[in-house]
C-alpha cells in the first residue's frame, strides 16, 4: 500500500514495506540468501536484460536492502535509492558513476577526512580529479568548472566548523552549467531535504544519525530523480553513450519504461555488480531499526544540542563554542535557509590551555564515550588535535578548523540535564 503521508514520522515507520507477501509479518524480515530461483529461463532472461526487474543476486539486490532504500528514497524525497556497505562505498560509487579516467569534479573542501583522502588521493590515482573550493564563496564552484566537470560535492553540515553549505545557491550555479549536485547529508537526516534545494543526489554515512544505535555500518545513495542527464548528453558519457559492459546499454535510453532513475540504476548494475560494496541484509534490517525511530530522534538530538551550546557559551573555562545556533550573519543566514527544526547535533568548542586541557576534559568524562564516530543516540567526544587531526601539520590543522584545545561533541539523546552535568563536571577538571 503506498504511503500518501509526507511527514517523515509516518513515512520512517511505513514507507517501502507494509507485510511479507505469504508470513503476513509486520517486521521487515531478514532475507539471508545469496540468490533468487528464477519463475522459468524467459523470466530469467528478462531479468538479466532488465526488461522486468527482480531479485537475481544478492550482491546487486535483496528484499531487506530494498525496504530500507525505498524508506530512505521516500524520507528524502527521492525517486530511488541504494543501499551500499559503507558511507565511504557511497561517496566513491557517487564520483565513479559519473566520472571516468581524465574528468574531474568540484568538491568544498569543507569534508569528513575519510571523504577528503578518497577524493586528494585514491580516486586521483585513477586519474579522476578533485578540485577542491572554499565553499564561503558559492561563485568560485562556478570559475573551477571545465568541460570534463562532472559533478559538484559537498557535505550539509561538515565537522569541524559546522558552516552549512549553501546548497540552494551552488545547486543552482550547477543546474545553469549542466552539473548535478550531490550532498553528503550524514549530519542531517530530517533536517535539511537537499533535494528540495535542488540537489540531484543525497548520500548518506547511514551508520551515523540513520542508524543511531551504533551497531552497523552502511551507506546509503538518493537519487532526486531530478536532473535532465539527456539534456547535458555531452557531460555524462556513463549514462548517455552505449555501455560495453551491459549490452551497450544507454541508460537514459533504458530506464524510459521504469521513470527518472538512470543514475541509480546504472550504479546498482554497474558498480555494486562489479566493485561488490554490498549492504548485508543483516545491517539493513539494523538500519531499518533505527530509521523508524530518525525523526524522533533528531528532534531530541537537535533541542539537547541547542542547551549544551548555551551552557558552554556561558562557562568561564570556554573561549569560543561553534554550533549553527550561535552564529550570526551570513553563516546564520545560510543555516537558517538550509535547515529546518534544528540546527545538528554535533557541537564545538575550544579550551584556552589548548592540547593538554583537551585532552584533561576528555579524560574526565564519565557519561560522554570517547569515540571516532558522530551520530550515535550515546553523547560522544573527542580531541581532534591528538586523533583524528594529528597526522597534519598545525597550520593545516588550523586551516580546517581544529585549534589546540578544539573538542568536538555528538550530542546524544539522553536527559539535557545529564549530558550537562558530565561537561560541567569534567570542565571542573581541566
Ligand atoms: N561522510 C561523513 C560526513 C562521515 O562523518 C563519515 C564517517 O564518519 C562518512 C561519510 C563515511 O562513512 P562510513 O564510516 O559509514 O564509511
Amino acid at each position: 500500500m503506498p504511503i500518501s503521508s509526507k511527514h517523515p514520522e509516518t513515512l520512517a515507520v511505513h514507507a517501502g514495506f507494509r507485510e511479507a507477501a505469504g508470513t503476513h509479518s509486520v517486521a521487515v524480515p531478514i532475507h539471508q540468501t545469496t540468490s533468487y530461483q528464477f519463475e522459468s529461463t524467459e523470466h530469467a532472461a528478462n531479468l538479466f536484460a532488465l526488461k522486468e526487474l527482480g531479485n537475481i543476486y544478492s550482491r546487486i539486490m535483496n528484499p531487506t536492502n530494498d525496504a530500507f532504500e525505498q524508506r530512505a528514497a521516500a524520507l528524502e524525497g527521492g525517486v530511488a535509492a541504494l543501499a551500499v556497505a559503507s558511507g565511504q562505498a557511497a561517496s566513491t560509487y557517487c564520483v565513479m558513476n559519473l566520472c571516468e579516467a581524465g574528468d574531474n569534479f568540484i568538491t568544498s573542501t569543507d569534508l569528513y577526512g575519510g571523504t577528503w583522502n578518497l577524493f586528494a588521493n585514491t580516486l586521483r590515482q585513477m586519474g579522476v580529479e578533485a578540485r577542491f573550493v572554499d565553499p564561503s564563496d558559492p561563485e568560485a564552484f562556478r570559475n573551477a568548472v571545465d568541460e570534463r566537470t562532472r559533478l559538484i560535492y559537498a557535505e550539509t553540515l561538515p565537522n569541524p566548523k559546522l558552516n552549512v553549505f549553501p546548497i540552494a545557491e551552488v545547486a543552482a550555479i550547477g543546474r545553469e552549467l549542466g552539473i548535478p549536485l550531490i550532498v553528503d547529508n550524514t549530519a542531517a537526516p530530517v533536517i535539511c531535504k537537499p533535494l528540495e534545494l535542488g540537489a540531484a543526489v543525497v548520500m548518506y554515512s547511514a551508520t551515523k544519525y540513520m542508524g543511531g544505535h551504533g551497531t552497523s555500518i552502511g551507506g546509503l545513495v538518493v537519487d532526486g530523480g531530478n536532473f535532465d542527464w539527456e539534456a547535458w548528453g555531452d557531460r555524462f558519457p556513463t549514462l548517455n553513450t552505449p555501455d560495453r559492459s551491459y549490452h551497450g546499454a544507454v541508460w537514459t535510453e533504458a530506464v524510459k519504461p521504469l521513470g527518472p532513475i538512470a543514475y541509480i540504476l546504472r550504479m546498482r548494475v554497474i558498480l555494486l555488480r562489479d566493485l561488490g560494496a554490498a549492504l548485508s541484509p543483516f545491517n539493513a534490517f539494523q538500519l531499518i531499526q533505527g530509521v523508524e525511530t530518525l525523526p524522533l530522534r533528531m528532534r531530541q538530538h537537535c533541542e539537547n544540542a541547542i542547551l549544551v551550546a548555551r551552557f558552554l557559551r556561558d562557562h568561564p573555562k570556554v573561549t569560543r563554542v561553534i554550533h549553527p545556533s550561535l552564529q550570526d550573519g551570513e553563516a546564520r543566514r545560510r543555516a537558517d535557509s538550509t535547515l529546518r527544526g534544528g540546527y545538528g547535533a554535533l557541537v564545538g568548542f575550544e579550551l584556552e590551555d589548548g592540547a593538554e586541557a583537551g585532552r584533561r576534559f576528555i579524560e574526565a568524562l564519565e557519561l560522554f564515550y570517547h569515540v571516532a564516530n558522530i551520530g550515535d543516540a550515546r553523547s560522544l567526544a573527542i580531541h581532534p588535535a591528538t586523533t583524528t587531526h594529528s597526522q597534519l601539520s598545525v597550520e593545516d590543522q588550523l586551516a580546517s578548523g581544529v585549534s589546540p584545545g578544539y573538542v568536538r561533541l555528538s550530542i546524544g539523546i539522553e536527559h539535557p540535564d545529564d549530558i550537562i552535568a558530565d561537561l560541567s563536571q569534567a570542565l571542573e577538571k581541566v
